[in-house]
């Protein structure tokens, strides 16, 4: 038995044969000399035509089985196969320098490649991966390769990286975890891999072997270790810890209906936190007390347009019928670089300028902006909404965004159209809106504090990257110390205090989080009855 350590990205034990992904790089064809260009444009033509079919069709099972966000990650990458400047680059090495289409493709690929890495552009940078997986799924279509095999065993598939668009497509019965040699937490393929709930290991320290694919490996989610070919005590140890976990969740499933309340009498509220009306189910199946955290950007990502008013009212409408008078609370569009919409222009020229994100953008954009403040205040009527704005620094800001909603809602009054109360509530996310907390909370109903970007500015660390990991610590002095603040502030003006955060499901601090005074914590759905069980035994 070997053992190899890596980061766990989603929880679980899977054992199966390694089946390693191959990327076929040497099968360039090399320039023959006799190119007929008008042949060699027709089969780019071709792949680029098979590329998009396969990519739309990707998207709508990916939107099927993983939601629309998942969708969404699919659909933009489209972008590459239209952009102009690869395009003509393309056409040059067809038709002047007179390459087959495979050396055509490959040399303008890598050139827009190293154009992109050239970029002082954090957005651009982390689409590189999209970009690379297009290009290769252009070249595999020229070879006509297929990708994905039919398996008839169990497997676990091992890569230096995947691509997004690659994840999913071994989404299937058969495959049982993902082990990736490369990969950082917080990239589009980790979080399809968390939508998919398939245990999975990134930079994981396994050996590049060719002889690796075919042997058996067993992999825990949880610790970040895999085993290959697992001794008999190693294989028991698993099988062990399989066979908790999963009577674990039986007996987990027990506590729907029941308060999460201390052993000491305290109460807290445990809600979801979902990005796409998909996730609604499994936060009702895991008994969320409410919608702590919809992120509603994402309704916003991936398509051409930006949605209108009535296709965001049906989205939330939805929500508040189907969570049947418990609170949703709806964050309003928050986007960043991380974030985006194509088809938001100020987005693209503002690209490189440091906090161009969150309620900013909204205050750049008011007519969309007012589209959203409607499409809340309709779908009050059909149950408790609550809206929350992103980024906030000043009480100028609320202020401003408490006239907007008066005269969103006024319009629709004129309009007679049917509206309900909304609460109104800002994430505590900078270290500003920390120290003037006792400010904020005259002018609204609540806080919900956000604590990775409260982390990222504090620390002044970028969330996504991997370098920086070890100075992304949200159990420093400084974080902590405003937590508290926050709370002690609302709880002074009397208004309900949030977290909607990752650090909200961050078993080591809940207790703590109680004593502080937090009324309310926003978690992915699958970890709420496990948060419930542990509220529970706390003295
Ligand atoms: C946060 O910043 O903590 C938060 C919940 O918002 P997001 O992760 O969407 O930035
Ligand atoms: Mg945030």
């Amino acid at each position: 038995m070997q053992v190899f350590q890596g980061i766990g990205i989603v929880r679980g034990i899977a054992t199966g044969k390694i089946y390693e992904v191959k990327r076929d790089k040497a099968a360039v064809e090399e320039y023959s000399g006799d190119v007929n260009p008008s042949h060699e444009w027709q089969r780019i033509l071709q792949a680029k035509a098979d590329t998009e079919t396969q990519l739309a069709q990707l998207a709508e099972r990916t939107g099927c089985e993983l939601g629309e966000t998942a969708a969404s990650i699919i659909c933009a990458q489209q972008f590459i196969l239209v952009d102009e400047d690869f395009l003509a680059v393309l056409n040059e090495k067809v038709w002047q320098e007179k390459n087959t289409a495979t050396v055509a493709v490959s040399q303008a690929g890598e050139q827009f490649l190293s154009h992109l890495k050239s970029l002082d552009d954090s957005y651009v940078r982390a689409r590189i991966g999209d970009v690379e997986d297009v290009i290769n799924r252009l070249m595999d279509n020229l070879r006509v390769n297929t990708l994905v095999p039919n398996f008839t065993a169990h497997v676990i598939v091992v890569a230096d990286d995947l691509r997004p668009s690659e994840i999913t497509q071994y989404f299937s019965e058969k495959v049982k975890g993902f082990v990736v040699r490369n990969g950082t937490p917080n990239s589009h393929t980790a979080i399809l891999a968390r939508m998919m709930d398939v245990p999975c290991i990134f930079k994981a320290e396994l050996p590049q072997e060719t002889h690796l694919s075919g042997r058996e490996i067993s992999i825990d989610g949880e610790t970040g270790v895999c085993y290959l070919e697992a001794d008999y005590d190693t294989s028991v140890m698993l099988a062990t810890k399989e066979r908790t976990e999963a009577r674990r969740r039986e007996s987990r499933s027990m506590l729907r209906g029941l308060p999460t309340i201390t052993k000491g009498g305290k109460e807290l509220k445990l809600l979801a936190s979902i990005s796409n009306i998909t996730e609604l189910e499994s936060a009702i199946k895991n008994d969320a007390e409410g919608i702590g955290l919809f992120r509603s950007e994402f309704l916003y990502m991936g398509r051409k347009d930006y949605p209108t008013e009535d296709e965001l009212y049906e989205v939330f409408r939805k929500m508040a019928e189907q969570m049947a008078g418990k609170k949703v609370i709806i964050r309003t569009m928050d986007f960043s670089t991380d974030k985006r919409a194509d088809y938001l222009l100020s987005l693209k020229e503002n690209n490189v300028v440091f906090g161009f994100r969150g309620i900013r953008v909204s205050f750049d954009h008011p007519e969309l902006f007012e589209i959203e403040l409607r499409a809340i205040y309709r779908a009050a009527a059909y149950g408790r909404v609550a809206m929350m704005f992103p980024l906030i620094t000043s009480v100028w800001e609320v202020q401003r965004i408490k006239e907007m909603a008066a005269n969103a809602r006024r319009q629709l009054t004129e309009a007679k159209i049917a509206t309900g109360d909304v609460e109104i509530g800002i994430m505590i996310e900078t270290p500003a809106a920390a120290i003037i907390a006792d400010m904020l909370a005259k002018e609204v109903d609540f806080f919900s504090v956000g604590t990775n970007d409260l982390t990222r500015f504090t620390l002044a660390v970028e969330r996504t990257s991997n370098q920086l990991r070890q100075y992304y610590d949200p159990y420093h002095p400084a974080v902590l110390r405003m937590l508290r603040m926050v709370a002690e502030s609302a709880k002074r003006a009397g208004i309900d205090i949030g977290m909607c955060g990752e650090l909200a499901a961050d078993p080591e601090i809940t207790h703590e989080l109680i004593k502080m005074g937090y009324d309310e914590l926003s978690l992915p759905p699958a970890l709420i009855l496990e948060t419930r069980e542990r509220v529970r035994d706390i003295r």
